[in-house]
């Protein structure tokens, strides 16, 4: 149960003094539903109100402060003319600049030939010096408790400085004191304040340098985050490691038995892993074990070795996939495979019902059925196994840790091999899965052809179409992806059916169009037409971003690649090269590219290697660019940034370490401060795994 102290910041914004629902709406968006998240929405700039120049001397675009006489009110007249009121100091005019004021309000805040100070943003027109709608306009006497050094808070649309700014002082109003959760030594070495003192530092910046991660309050916060982030991994692990394991050995007689009907040899890095699995498996302890591959490096018959693992030794297990597409390709694939070797397959997914399904869960629980592949529809209540040993996960990152655990219940200790196909740099593998074993497949399957990447304008699409052209009549298949608007799906579908419909034009027949918003049976009718060649041409979203496998696609255009973040783009790349033809990746970008967007599209070109491009995007996300990350699944930190703050995860880390050496169940009075913190970063299934609860 969450403490009674943290309650005033879980309660809704709308709690708070003067945030209607309006109010209330915009404030969510930009920071979150509750009052926590209000404290975790950290300043982005500040403004100096400090510079106060002669009016003839301000800089055009500056943020300055002025003591000015009230000289002339001149009304617009016009509702699209502003209302005007121009000031005066001894070396200049000011306009101060209205739109649709009320010339009542502008005559009592700023009365005929008085004194005023004012602040705002001014631009010099010609001769004009102008300031719209200025910041503050006070009295001399009201001037000295103006902020000299004010912060600026990311806004969105509709939302006003001035109305967050007073949630904001609500919010932290409601900040308690909590008792220490980080060690006194650590704490006093890095001279970081207490909680309530870095949060209220860390919104009331005294300058610029105060916004830089490595300001002394913003550490202290981003450590925090980090740490109850390591300290909920590390208890879901020591959770999993208490629960007893069981040891699944087999004498790989299936699995060698899959492995000779293969057409292929295992490379080494297969083979490696699969002895790793199977060591794991073999052992008393739960295996919890990453298997990360880039896309084609076939991280399936591992996982079907590690399953034909389980079945030998009389149990099931269940492979589950993301969506429902990948599933099928899943089945089509590991079923046939499965089955030569004597294993029964079965699929489940969120579109079987009635008695099929009741026919095929029944089957499951009688123990008719070894290997089930699935969606998350394998989680559902209703699902049982006759005795499941080991549970695959493919591309991980779209499920949770928590999932995984579902899942992990619905068998006794259940071992969990988890696949992905985005290779997750070391700082970003720590804050998703923990200390968790892994093991990498680090070559290509032989006989792969390097794609070829090419980096074009979009002014080049003519040179483009043409080559789809090219590769249409020579039978090949192609992938066209299509621009990446944040946040806007129907955007996003509008630049993929206007591609759409420009290419028909051209290609008759041979396009077929597939996005997020078409129905499931729909959208796989469109995939599966191409994948059988009925199409030629798959103009898409990102729906295909994780794992089809067509293996006759060689062209992959991605448009407006500048948008895409680097591991998107290089899932995207990985959709071509499976085959034995050449493959190229085209991808079209709009100029002017902006730096970070111009580093990735050069990382593409220079190199297809999953694990450097993975760490050249954090480097490079860090450097500001978060466009793509949502993609990616990670973690998403409010106070902490991977890319600067690797330290303070490693120090969390060891931290954790020693935390749960001495005090598992947290039972000490640190370990009470450090169930705060959990709570705190809502981190409250990982309170459960306590063992005293
Ligand atoms: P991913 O790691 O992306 O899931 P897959 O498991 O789908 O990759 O494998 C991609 C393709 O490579 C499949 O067609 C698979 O049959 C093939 N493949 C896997 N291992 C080898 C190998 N050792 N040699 C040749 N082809 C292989
Ligand atoms: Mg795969």
């Amino acid at each position: 149960m969450r403490p009674e102290v943290l309650f005033p910041l879980f309660a809704s914004v709308t709690s708070l003094p003067k945030i209607g629902p309006r109010l209330a709406k915009l404030v969510e968006k930009v920071a979150g539903p509750n009052v926590v998240d209000l404290l975790w929405h950290l300043p982005a700039s500040v403004v100096d109100r400090r510079f106060a120049p002669p009016v003839a001397e301000a800089p055009s675009g500056a943020v300055a402060t002025f003591t000015v006489r009230v000289a002339q009110h001149l009304p617009s007249g016009h509702p699209r003319r502003p209302y005007k009121v121009l000031c005066e100091d001894d070396s200049g005019t000011l306009s101060l600049v209205y739109f649709h004021p009320r010339p009542e309000y502008l005559n009592r805040i700023l009365p005929l030939g008085e004194t005023r100070v004012v602040s705002g943003k001014v631009e010099r027109y010609d001769l004009e010096l102008q300031m719209t709608h200025p910041d503050y306009v006070a009295t001399v006497e009201e001037a000295a408790s103006l902020p000299a050094i004010e912060p600026v808070y990311p806004l969105t649309q509709g939302l006003t400085p001035r109305p967050l700014a007073r949630a904001l002082e609500a919010a932290l109003e409601r900040a308690p004191t909590l008792d220490e959760w980080i060690e006194p030594s650590y704490l006093a070495a890095n001279r970081w304040p207490a909680w309530r003192d870095a949060l209220r530092q860390a919104h009331a910046p005294d300058g610029l340098a105060a916004l830089e991660p490595s300001a002394p309050a913003r550490q202290r916060l981003a450590f925090d985050e980090l740490l109850a982030n390591q300290l909920a991994l590390g208890l879901v692990r020591a959770h999993m490691r208490r629960a007893k394991g069981r040891a699944i050995a087999s004498e790989r007689r299936l699995m060698d038995k899959i492995i000779a009907a293969l057409p292929f040899a295992l490379t080494d890095s297969q083979r490696q892993a699969i002895d790793e699995i199977a060591t794991d498996m073999a052992s008393m302890s739960r295996m919890l074990r990453l298997l990360q591959g880039d896309v084609g490096s076939g991280k399936t018959v591992v996982g079907l070795a590690a399953m034909a693992i389980a079945v030998e030794a009389g149990a099931q297990a269940v492979f589950m996939a993301p969506t429902e597409i990948l599933a099928r390709q899943h089945m089509d694939t590991i079923g046939p495979m499965a089955e030569a070797a004597g294993l029964r397959c079965a699929l489940l997914t969120g579109r079987d019902k009635g008695k099929p399904r009741e026919a095929l869960l029944a089957d499951l629980a009688a123990g008719d059925i070894d290997i089930l592949i699935g969606t998350h529809a394998v989680f559902q209540r209703g699902v049982e196994f006759h005795d499941l040993a080991l549970a695959v996960i493919d591309e991980q990152h779209k499920f949770g840790v928590h999932q995984r655990l579902d899942l992990q219940a619905k068998g006794r200790a259940v071992d969990a091999l988890v696949m992905t196909a985005t290779p997750i740099p070391r700082s970003l593998m720590l804050t998703a899965y923990g200390d968790m074993d892994a093991s990498r497949l680090t070559d290509k399957p032989p006989g792969r052809l390097p794609i070829k990447t090419v980096v074009l304008p979009l002014s080049r699409i003519g040179d483009v179409v043409a080559a789809v052209g090219r590769a249409v009549a020579d039978g090949d298949r192609v992938y066209w992806v299509c621009p990446l608007v944040e946040e806007s799906e129907v955007l996003d579908l509008a630049a993929a059916e206007d591609r759409f419909a420009a290419l028909k034009e051209i290609f008759p027949d041979r396009v077929g169009l597939a996005h997020g918003r078409m129905k499931g049976p729909e959208r796989d009718r469109v995939m599966a037409a191409f994948a059988a060649g009925d199409l030629s041409i798959l103009v898409a979203t990102t729906v295909i971003e994780v794992g089809v496998d067509v293996s006759a696609a060689t062209v992959m255009v991605i448009e407006h690649a500048e948008r895409f973040g680097l591991a998107q783009l290089h899932q995207l790349r990985g959709r071509v090269g499976r085959g034995a033809r050449p493959s190229s990746c085209l991808l079209l970008y709009a100029g002017p590219l902006g730096e970070a967007a111009r580093a990735r599209l050069n990382i593409m070109r220079e190199t297809d290697d999953g694990f450097r491009i993975a760490e050249e995007d954090l480097r490079l996300r860090g450097a500001g660019e978060l466009l793509g990350t949502r993609q990616s699944g990670m973690p998403d930190f409010r106070l902490a940034d991977l890319a600067v703050h690797g330290e303070l995860l490693a120090a969390a880390r060891d931290d954790v370490k020693m935390i749960l050496e001495r005090d598992a169940n947290l039972t000490g009075p640190r370990g009470a401060a450090l169930k705060t913190l959990l709570y705190l970063f809502e981190r409250d299934a990982a309170v459960s795994y306590l063992r005293s609860g």
